[in-house]
């Protein structure tokens, strides 16, 4: 009885402290920015790039708007494990709203459909009515829209293929895997039907491609037979096209080739200089004509750009990225910036990475701190270290590649897990995570519980 009361009293005494301190911090915050004229600062999005600048971001200043049509930052790099239900969904997203202390900006769910540089305003719609858009004024403009899925104008693909970019494609993807094998055990289903659903494709030999294929792969090794014991695991094809002569193009074909031998055991079925010409409801017809049949086909070929940034009059490279310089300024514009997978820095040609994302709103995020401050230090440009590459590759082994040495197999995955780990955006996260992990590890996956 003394030790429970201990506990609720302690319990207590640090939730009233917190609740305390934290309400004090935010009337000295309210009082500071009521006694000045503060610029208004507009943030577009919440990814890689506005989440990580929101976060490092000194907000007494400013009047922060973050004006974005989903409400939380997306761990990216952990997706395709969420598509199998390796992690749960809520282990990878981070409410907006609780990234920071909730006085220290606004949150406004909505797009933004136009951006007038010329006179520092912008159309935003809500994503909740379909009324007009509403002008909004900024002082500073920061924008990090990401990017789009690029389908290539292939026909077909918007209307059957299921994409890998947000949360809501992985639980469509968990629902189509489980919805596949629920069918495939129908007892009146034809052998030819049943074939199909059982026969899952994958387009784009890039990295997420290569890991989707991999969590695919080992989510029927590990969990098949106990969820669907009348589906034989060899009845399972799993195919992976990619257009060009290779897959994981921009990582050192030494390492590919040890995770081809790994893909090779498993039976997935690579294949190179395979081109898509159009998708169909439940088959993919190649450019040399064959027709695959598919339950599931997953598009991952890479980014095209978002129509917000295609439609901006602002000078783009051949990319359709917005140009910025070296201080990630808008080009001929002192107070717009853009990072991220929607910009580049002019002659540099970044990769559309989250490392580059998180690095360039870290480094403005202290530029602009840094203007805030009395005395100045002279402005520095952005320059992107870059920290590696890293992919799964299944069955507990992952490949990584630096400017000093490359890793593969088990060691690989250890690290890949533990990189992601460490830059998991949130203590919640954290801990969720490795729970998750472990929990896939004891009891396996379970796609059909939600
Ligand atoms: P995003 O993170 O895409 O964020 C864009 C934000 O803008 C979102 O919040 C979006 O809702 C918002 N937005 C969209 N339209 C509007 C609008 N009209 N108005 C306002 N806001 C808008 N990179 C790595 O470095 N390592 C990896 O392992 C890795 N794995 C990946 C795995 C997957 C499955 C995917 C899809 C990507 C992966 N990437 C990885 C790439 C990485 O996620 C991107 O490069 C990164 O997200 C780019 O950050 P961003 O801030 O530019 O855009
Ligand atoms: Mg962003």
């Amino acid at each position: 009885m003394g030790l429970k009361n201990l506990i609720v009293k302690g319990r207590n005494y640090i939730a009233d402290h917190l609740s305390k301190s934290s309400l004090e911090k935010a009337i000295k915050r309210r009082q500071i920015k009521s006694n000045q004229k503060n610029e208004k600062l507009i943030i577009l999005g919440c990814g890689w790039g506005s989440y990580s600048f929101l976060k490092n971001l000194n907000t007494t200043k400013y009047d922060v708007v973050v004006i974005s049509p989903r409400n939380h930052f997306l761990f990216t790099p952990l997706l395709t494990s969420s598509a199998v239900g390796t992690l749960e969904f809520r282990s990878i997203a981070e409410p907006i709203r609780t990234t920071r202390d909730i006085n220290d900006f606004k949150y406004i769910q909505a797009s933004v459909t136009s951006i007038d540089p010329n006179n520092n305003s912008i159309m935003v719609k809500s994503t909740f009515h379909n009324e007009k858009p509403f002008e909004m004024k900024f002082d500073k403009l920061v924008i990090g829209v990401g990017s789009r899925n690029n389908t290539f104008g292939i026909k077909g693909v918007e209307e059957n293929a299921n994409f890998l970019k947000e949360l809501n494609h992985a639980r469509e993807i968990r629902q189509k895997i489980i919805e596949c094998f629920e069918r495939a055990s129908l007892p009146d289903i034809s052998n030819e039907e049943r074939e199909r659903l059982l026969s899952f494709v994958i387009v784009g030999g890039g990295a997420t491609g290569v890991e989707f294929t991999s969590e695919l792969n080992d989510f029927f090794n590990e969990d098949l037979s106990r969820l669907f014991p009348f589906v034989p695991v060899n009845d399972v094809k799993i195919i992976l096209l990619e257009a060009s002569g290779k897959i994981l193009s921009t990582f050192d074909q030494k390492l590919v080739k040890k995770a081809l031998i790994n893909f090779r055991k498993s039976g997935i079925d690579v294949r190179t200089h395979s081109s898509v010409k159009e998708v169909l409801k439940d088959y993919v017809v190649l450019n040399n004509g064959d027709k695959i049949p598919y339950g599931l086909l997953v598009w991952s070929t890479g980014i095209g750009q978002h129509p917000l940034v295609k439609n901006s009059s602002f000078e783009k490279d051949s990319h359709d990225r917005i140009i910025v310089d070296d201080h990630l300024r808008v080009k001929n514009y002192q107070n717009i910036f853009g990072f991220g997978d929607c910009a580049n820095v002019e002659t540099k040609n970044y990769p559309p990475t989250a490392q580059v994302a998180s690095q360039s709103a870290v480094y403005l995020a202290k530029e602009f701190n840094n203007l805030e401050k009395l005395n100045p230090n002279p402005p520095k440009p952005f320059v992107f270290k870059f920290l590696g590459l890293l992919a799964y590759t299944g069955n507990k082994s992952g490949i990584m590649e630096t400017n000093f040495f490359d890793l593969s197999g088990f060691i690989g995955f250890i690290t890949w897990r533990s990189a992601y780990l460490t830059r998991l955006g949130s203590l919640r996260s954290k801990i969720q995570v490795p729970f998750d992990w472990t929990r896939t590890l004891i009891f396996g996956r379970d796609i059909s519980s939600f």
